[in-house]
């Protein structure tokens, strides 16, 4: 049997995030500036690469992998590589294939996505207001990701609702998108705003709210209860003992999520990264294809990839600067 990946931190990598493209139809104020410029089409993996790359740490027992971007839906013939992944939920090697997404193209690919074997999606949406929605997102539009909702739902996946808590921005809405989504069962995770990539002029200190301010206001209506639910990141959940709803916090600022990391992220051109909050990265993508049909050093590249995993990240705003800031884009590691 092959030896699973351990990180010297005696982590277990049981998760991997890949980004299947950086590229996006939205341009969300706190991920993209108005004026990207994406990668030439030749630097990305194609998809028989990611599926090579996919099967490879699948083979190294990752357990559970989550497609991202950029956004995931946007990439030509994505679901060829969905349901490329669906022999390995077949053969139980793989125990869940996932996507986050914007939303904006799930009215069409739910059902595809439901028979490539996907029952869950977490679904971005900070607003529940349409003029708002435009304004974060610049060039999305609300009721085209509440269709993809409707379609997914009716489809079978479960839904989570992934907001973004943006000071002065949808605080007035904690309530209204916490009804929301108990109404539609769907659990709810808020995500404090992180310091990734040049992103114009917005100011991340200005809109950081702290997800611990959030929780209070939470707890002034409902009864709050702390699940010990983990999932090797950097979430943390509560009930909502009126609704039964999960709601989700994702705190990298304010909470030291480190110890219990479970997961590398892969992006669109086959850099492996071991930290979201480290710039280490490893090139897997000359392993890949330098070996044609001979996938040997593309588990050693991985391996040795593993082994320089940092053992956290360095983000912090306590000091009131943004340090610890990481040069790439979101959209580039996959959130
Ligand atoms: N396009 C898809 C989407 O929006 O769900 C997947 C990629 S997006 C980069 C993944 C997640 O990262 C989204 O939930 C988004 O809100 C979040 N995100 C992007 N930039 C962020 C930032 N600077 N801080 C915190 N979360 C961020
Ligand atoms: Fe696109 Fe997602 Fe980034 Fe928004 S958060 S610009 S939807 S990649």
């Amino acid at each position: 049997m092959t030896a699973p990946l351990i990180d010297p931190f005696q982590r277990p990598i049981s998760y991997l995030r890949v980004s299947v493209t950086d590229r996006c139809d939205f341009r969300c104020v706190y991920c993209m500036s108005e004026n990207m410029t994406f990668l030439p089409k030749k630097e990305l993996l194609t998809l028989e690469e990611l599926d090579r790359m996919c099967s490879t740490f699948i083979g190294l027992g990752v357990e559970k992998l989550r497609i991202t971007g950029g956004e995931p839906l946007v990439r030509r013939d994505i679901m060829t590589f969905f349901r490329s992944m669906t022999r390995h939920l077949d053969s139980g090697a793989l125990k869940e294939l996932t996507l986050t997404t914007n939303g904006s193209q799930l009215a069409k690919f739910a059902g595809e996505l439901f028979d490539a074997g996907v029952r869950r999606v977490n679904v971005s949406m900070d607003t529940l207001d349409e003029a708002k929605f435009a304004d974060v997102t610049r060039w999305g539009r609300l009721p085209q990701v509440l269709k993809g909702i409707d379609a997914a739902q009716e489809a079978g996946l479960r839904i989570k609702i992934n907001a973004v808590a943006l000071k002065g921005f949808n605080e007035d809405e904690l309530f209204r998108m916490t009804e929301w989504c108990a109404e539609r069962d769907m659990d709810l995770t808020w995500i404090e705003v992180m310091p990734m990539g040049d992103i114009g002029n917005e100011n991340r200190l200005d809109q950081y709210w702290k997800l611990s301010d959030l929780r209070a206001r939470l707890a002034e209506n409902y009864t709050v209860t702390d699940l010990p639910e983990r999932t090797g990141g950097p979430a943390r959940y509560v009930r909502l003992e009126e609704t039964g709803q999960k709601i989700g916090f994702i705190t990298p600022l304010t909470h030291n999520f480190c110890e219990s990391c479970n997961r590398v992220r892969l992006t669109c051109t086959g850099e492996l990264f071991m930290c979201l909050g480290q710039e280490d990265n490893a090139d897997l993508r000359a392993a890949l294809r330098n070996h044609p049909g001979d996938d040997a050093p593309l588990e050693e590249a991985i391996r040795a990839a593993i082994r320089l995993k940092p053992k956290g990240h360095d983000f912090d705003y306590s000091r009131q600067t943004v340090d610890g800031r990481v040069s790439r884009h979101m959209s580039h590691t996959g959130g």
